[in-house]
């Protein structure tokens, strides 16, 4: 549900994403908060990605990880845990193992908020590493498939968390970057780096203002009882578990699924998965 602070929204890179493909879904999923299924498989993604968060703060803090990670030698999940930590030591180790440096400021689960129109954008930085002149932006995704980076550039959360950052900083867009880093269960840890500048910076707020914009015009229509807007059918309607109520079975396209084939296709074909929240 969107949270109110003061009157204000608080949106996430998740809600302008959702916003973003399709108003509708935005309204069911967020303003009435209707139920949807729970695939058992995404929800083992969601729970293992959590505790490599958890696992990749409690490293950051200094606190010992090797005991939990030793508890029990068949459980698979730990052993998932291990085998991703191991990887990742050696691809980057000075992320793990950083030189003592007074003047690098790093902090996990970093938290910022800036105030765009009426609502309180808020992100959440998994690793944020920064000196007097430069400042990284690190997330972690334990996701089954590796996103084409031209669909990272595009999702919210890698255009807003560069932008928040440059807006409640003294950082030049131009010294901001963002690399994600991809565990999967049998591939290595690879990375996809996005760095920024003036340029992207201006489009951004452009295109968030913009979109803020509507929603503002979408909330003062559903409280006047006008729904938000749908999307043209597409396959986007396709992989959605809202189709049978904006009656997107009905007209043959999807004639033969069913809203749990669509649910199934969704999930199969998501390139992120939202971990659990800590
Ligand atoms: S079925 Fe299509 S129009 Fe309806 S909520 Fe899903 S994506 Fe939006």
């Amino acid at each position: 549900m969107l949270s109110t602070s003061t009157q204000l929204f608080r949106l996430s890179q998740g809600h302008l994403n959702l916003l973003t493909a399709c108003p509708r879904k935005f309204q069911y999923t967020y303003l009435e908060q209707l139920a949807t299924p729970t695939d058992p498989q995404q929800e083992e993604y969601q729970t293992l990605g959590s505790s490599f968060h958890l696992l990749m703060q409690q490293q950051e803090m200094g606190l010992p990880i090797n005991s939990f990670l030793e508890r029990d030698k068949e459980d698979e999940k730990l052993k998932t845990l291990k085998t991703w930590m191991t990887a990742f030591s050696k691809v980057a180790p000075e992320i793990l193992t950083p030189e003592i440096n007074n003047q690098t400021f790093r902090e996990s689960e970093h938290y910022r908020t800036l105030q765009v129109q009426d609502y309180l954008i808020t992100v959440i930085y998994d690793l944020l590493i920064a000196d007097h002149e430069k400042a990284q932006i690190y997330d972690w995704k334990t996701n089954p498939k590796l996103p084409k980076k031209d669909d990272l550039a595009k999702n919210w959360q890698t255009r807003l968390y560069m932008y928040v950052l440059a807006e409640t900083s003294e950082y030049l867009p131009k010294n901001i970057s963002m690399t994600y880093w991809f565990f999967q269960a049998k591939d290595q840890p690879k990375n996809i780096e996005f760095k920024y500048d003036t340029q992207e910076h201006e489009q951004t707020g452009n295109q968030l203002n913009q979109l803020l914009k509507k929603l503002t015009n979408w909330l003062e229509n559903y409280e006047n009882g006008e729904p938000f807007p749908q999307i043209g059918e597409s396959q986007t309607c396709d992989y959605c578990q809202f189709a049978k109520r904006c009656d997107r079975f009905a007209d043959g396209r999807y004639g033969s699924k069913t809203p749990e084939a669509a649910l199934t296709n969704y999930i199969s074909n998501l390139d992120i998965i939202e971990e659990v929240s800590l």
